[in-house]
């Protein structure tokens, strides 16, 4: 079985490492030979996720398509399923990842819960000081296609800075999804894999801990009440099967004082499941490929009684990793993930991951080595060095 990814960032290399471990052969469509995955497939195609010749030649060498980024030309892929290709997830789960908007049209037909919201078409006009009364100031307006990492989030506090905002979106023809702020307790990550039979698998839910629209953390235990991890795994359940995703797939999800609300879904691993991969018996990358190419799902059961992942970002002091990992890798119980990058200011470099028998002490052993790999301390956050 030969398994092509579109993208070749991290998601795409650590695929690799349980493709390789399967005996899986892959091949990446990458869009430079210094990217992530390229760096460690035995089979490199240069081309844009966009660019139909790379994505043909994929096709053509390979048994199943999957991604590693939702920043692909739907309409490229769905013409390939037309004519025989295997994409997973297909494109009609797909689009509900790729575009904001039309997830948040689809899940609300379903009744599932989300944020009050309005969606404005490029040439839509609106009266946006009476939206800001119904929906209370300030607003969120996304980039219904297009963000990732907070980017293409904005908080507008007036209905002038609301028609900049939404006039920028629509001048690039990107329709603007204008939504409440919500008064968000914790933000929460409910991931799960499913087979195009339906098999359903799911792991713990976890709390991501943001800075700046980024996540920095996964911990568990977390604080999460077991009541709000099932009510947020049996929505991510009832995603799955509405939207049909084949695949990983991740909700994420806010929990406030009158309960969840669905914020984005991602198809493909995800950043807050990365604990899986050290910490589950099945990681979320392995079980990604397993359902999409029809095995049997892995088992999704912590193996610890803790567990602590940590992102590792580049500092504005320049950091040679090679030296770093000596000081990272003097806490035994570290598991460093590096993605292959050049470290910049504010760049997602890897992650670290802790397991062990206490929450606090994994967490201080995963920071004590995301901090020598060069990770600066988040003002918002407070951290135990050893
Ligand atoms: P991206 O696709 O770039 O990850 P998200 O839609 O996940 O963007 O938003 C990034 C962050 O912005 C979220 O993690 C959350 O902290 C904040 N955010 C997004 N939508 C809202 C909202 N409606 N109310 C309050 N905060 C929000």
């Amino acid at each position: 079985m030969r398994v092509g990814i579109i993208g070749a960032g991290q998601l795409a290399r650590m695929m690799l490492e349980d493709a390789s471990a399967l005996g899986i052969a892959a091949t990446v469509l990458a869009d430079a030979p210094d990217d992530g995955a390229a760096q460690t497939c035995a089979d490199v195609i240069i081309g844009a996720a966009a660019d139909e010749a790379g994505v043909r030649m994929l096709a053509s060498r390979c048994d199943v398509l999957t991604l590693d980024h939702e920043l692909v030309d739907l309409a490229l892929l769905s013409r390939l399923e037309s004519e025989g290709v295997v994409v997973h997830p297909p494109t009609e789960a797909l689009r509900f990842a790729v575009d904001k908007a039309e997830m948040r049209r689809h899940l609300g037909a379903a009744g599932l819960p989300m944020p009050n919201h309005a969606i404005l078409e490029p040439g839509e006009a609106s009266d946006l000081a009476a939206l800001g009364t119904q929906l209370g100031w300030p607003l969120v307006i996304k980039a219904a296609r297009g963000g990732y990492d907070g980017k293409g989030v904005f908080v507008v506090e007036d209905p002038e800075a609301a028609a900049a905002t939404i006039d920028d979106l629509h001048r690039a023809g990107i329709t603007a999804l204008v939504e409440e702020a919500v008064a968000i307790d914790h933000e929460l990550a409910a991931l799960v894999a499913r087979r195009a039979d339906g098999q359903i698998v799911a792991w713990p839910v976890v709390e991501t801990a943001q800075v700046g629209g980024v996540c920095r953390e996964v911990v568990i235990p977390g604080v999460l009440s077991p009541e709000v991890a099932a009510h947020a795994e049996q929505i991510a359940r009832e995603v799955a099967e509405l939207v049909g995703v084949v695949g990983v797939m991740a909700v994420e999800l806010f929990a406030t004082h009158d309960g969840l609300v669905i914020n984005e879904l991602a198809m493909r691993p995800h950043n807050s499941g990365h604990w899986t991969q050290d910490g589950s018996v099945t990681s979320q990358f392995e079980n990604h490929l397993r359902a999409v190419l029809g095995l049997p799902l892995g088992a999704t059961e912590v193996t610890a009684a803790a567990v602590a992942s940590i992102n590792v970002f580049g500092g504005d002091d320049a950091v040679d990793l090679d030296e770093a990992l000596h000081r990272a890798l003097a806490e035994p119980r570290a598991h460093v993930h590096l993605y292959g990058k050049t470290p910049r200011p504010g760049r997602k470099l890897g992650h670290v991951t802790v397991v062990g028998d206490n929450g606090a002490e994994v967490r201080a052993a995963a920071w004590t080595a995301a901090v020598a790999l060069g990770t600066p301390v988040p003002a918002e956050m407070e951290v135990e060095i050893r």
